[in-house]
């Protein structure tokens, strides 16, 4: 049995150097019925095959799970959170466990305990930071 094998011309999925992502590539050259040489649709840059690369690693899957649960989080207690009550946060500010305050970047946030002296940790809609505080 015969695998349907690549020629000059076909198309295949692969990794552009310069684009940085999976494109479609054009094969130019082949070794052993292995694209060698390719050219991306998207850019036209020539360059060496490269597979196309896993969109996630596990480790960093592992980390989504983690600020997923924190994400989830968030959404529960976001009914329960007044806007007009948060507070700007300043890291000239001190702030207490359950003070509700209001980031430029990151928004909404619940501080879940305060960490030693200087620092407390917040849920954000994103998850949860640590922040700077007085
Ligand atoms: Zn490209």
């Amino acid at each position: 049995m015969q695998n349907a094998t690549l020629a000059v011309g076909d198309k295949i999925e692969g990794r552009c150097t310069k684009c940085r992502k999976n494109n479609e590539h054009t094969v130019l050259t082949l070794v052993k019925e292995n694209p060698a040489q390719v050219e991306c649709t998207v850019c036209s840059r020539q360059h060496k095959y490269r597979p196309p690369t896993a969109a996630k690693k596990p480790a960093v899957r592992q980390a989504n799970q983690h600020k997923e649960a924190e994400r989830k989080e968030w959404a529960t207690l976001r009914p329960g959170m007044n806007s007009a009550k948060a507070l700007d946060y300043s890291m000239t500010e001190s702030y207490k466990a359950k003070a509700l305050i209001n980031h430029s970047v990151f928004g909404l946030g619940l501080v879940q305990r305060v960490i030693g002296s200087q620092k407390i940790e917040v849920l954000f809609e994103d998850g949860k930071k640590t922040m700077r505080c007085k």
